[in-house]
């Protein structure tokens, strides 16, 4: 299966990204035609373990508590974002855009619509139906990005994080690189606090995490933050997926 063509290097000392595939299993709603593509970033050579954080801001509110965490840590993190998102948290985009030393961002869609074809929902979201959809919603939101940053994104998650097979070429024929992940850390913001902790305090080298910045008033960001600073205690080296891609371009 495709993704392991993917596979690419980058220079001496530094991380590479591998994008291997797999086929959601666990998610009840979505059938095995889905895609779930994994992202891990290859082990760095001075032996640290390095992790990526990756927060995404589908529609909803804004965790402060886990950018003021973050930005007190110095930790970097690569945040995806809708253009849903940007209209209804300005407060929120700022506290971010304050911190571009620390804070890539990535293109979450225009209205969180999943990258998906033909007629269904999944986690009850109505899915794009088709690729002229699916382009509208990525270059969408990668102009609202534009708008709201002056940079283009350079990283793509649809919504729910899964793909008809169709839509990973249309996707990448914009110019974006799928971003994957290999660790969920909340499970759409929906676990317990001590859960969240739990998972992320076992990250691996390489470990691509994924949870949310979204959701205020649930448990999970707590857990978010606690599971960084367990990270963080291990001597754990945070980067942010754009430091990859430019690693890569420079090749
Ligand atoms: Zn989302």
């Amino acid at each position: 299966m495709g993704f392991s063509r993917r596979r690419l290097l980058v220079g001496s000392g530094a991380l590479a990204l591998a994008g291997l595939m797999g086929v959601s299993a666990q998610r009840a709603e979505a059938s095995e035609e889905l895609l779930e593509p994994r992202l891990v970033l290859k082990s760095s050579t001075d032996g640290r373990r390095t992790v990526a954080l990756t927060l995404d801001a589908c529609p909803g509110g804004f965790d402060a508590k886990i950018i003021s965490a973050l930005v007190e840590w110095r930790v970097p993190a690569t945040i995806f974002m809708t253009g849903a998102w940007i209209h209804s948290n300005p407060t929120g985009l700022a506290a971010i855009l304050a911190h571009r030393d620390l804070f890539a961002i990535g293109n979450h869609g225009a209205h969180h619509v999943p990258a998906v074809l033909g007629e269904r929902h999944i986690y009850g979201i109505k899915v794009a139906g088709d690729l002229s959809a699916i382009r509208d919603e990525v270059g969408r939101g990668e102009e609202a990005i534009l708008a709201a940053t002056g940079a283009r994104p350079v990283w793509y998650r649809g919504a729910t994080a899964l793909y008809s097979p169709a839509a990973l070429p249309a996707i990448e024929g914009m110019g974006f690189s799928i971003a994957g992940f290999s660790l969920n850390a909340d499970m759409g913001a929906s676990l317990p606090a001590a859960v969240v902790v739990s998972r992320m305090r076992q990250a691996k080298d390489g470990e691509v995490i994924i949870a949310h910045a979204n959701q205020p008033n649930r448990p999970s960001g707590f857990g978010v933050i606690a599971g960084v600073r367990a990270l963080l205690d291990q001597d754990v080296t945070f980067v942010r997926l754009d430091s990859m891609t430019q690693s890569i371009a420079s090749l």
